[in-house]
């Protein structure tokens, strides 16, 4: 199984690490011949308008968006990549792939702790609570059917996932806790 990391913008590196921690093959996407034979793509946290406009000049959305509507690539966007992923962006017309019937916020939680940590409850993981690192973080603030939502802060979504794609506010890939990369790895693996 070989999954990938877009490496435009943003903390792409920290994945990579993570992932070959956990012995997983990667790749670094910057083109759409990078997709190829990919079972996974993580979507990194950064600023999800630079990130998307460079994902316009590489051509990378419509690519993704097919591989994963045809079930054939299961995606992971972490922050500006959850907002990346959504349907809609409150307040925003920014290129985004909709893949995942949400309503996100950004920069949700606002100037004064526009950077936290929290620790989360995620069932669906289970074990003691996950470490959340929030940088100027979105939140969900709508969810349409068929969407599981995985853990919640303060009253508001911030992990969710439908079979092909899971969503996190937060940056898992910059605390020791590997336990939502393995999470993601195990929902592929499922399949
Ligand atoms: N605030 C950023 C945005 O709106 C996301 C921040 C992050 O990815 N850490 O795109």
């Amino acid at each position: 199984m070989v999954i990938g990391v877009l490496a435009l913008q943003g903390a792409f590196s920290e994945h990579l690490d993570v992932l070959a921690k956990l012995n997983i093959e990667t790749r670094k996407v910057k083109k759409p011949e990078h997709l190829e034979g990919l079972a996974g793509l993580i979507i990194p946290g950064g600023e999800s308008t630079t990130l998307g406009r460079l994902m316009t000049k590489y051509e990378l959305f419509d690519p993704i968006k097919d591989l994963v509507q045809r079930g054939r690539l299961a995606l992971f966007g972490t922050c500006a990549g959850m907002i990346i992923a959504a349907s809609e962006v409150v307040g925003y017309d920014q290129p985004r792939l909709g893949v995942i019937d949400i309503a996100v916020r950004r920069n949700a939680y606002g100037r004064q702790i526009d950077s936290f940590e929290a620790d989360l409850e995620v069932p669906a993981i289970g074990g003691p609570p996950v470490r959340a690192v929030f940088i100027r973080a979105p939140y969900i603030e709508m969810v349409g059917p068929g969407v599981e939502v995985l853990a919640e802060h303060d009253g508001h979504p911030v992990m969710a996932r439908t079979e092909r794609v899971l969503v996190a506010s937060f940056h898992p890939e910059l605390t020791t806790d590997y336990r939502v990369h393995e999470y993601f790895v195990q929902q592929i693996a499922g399949k």
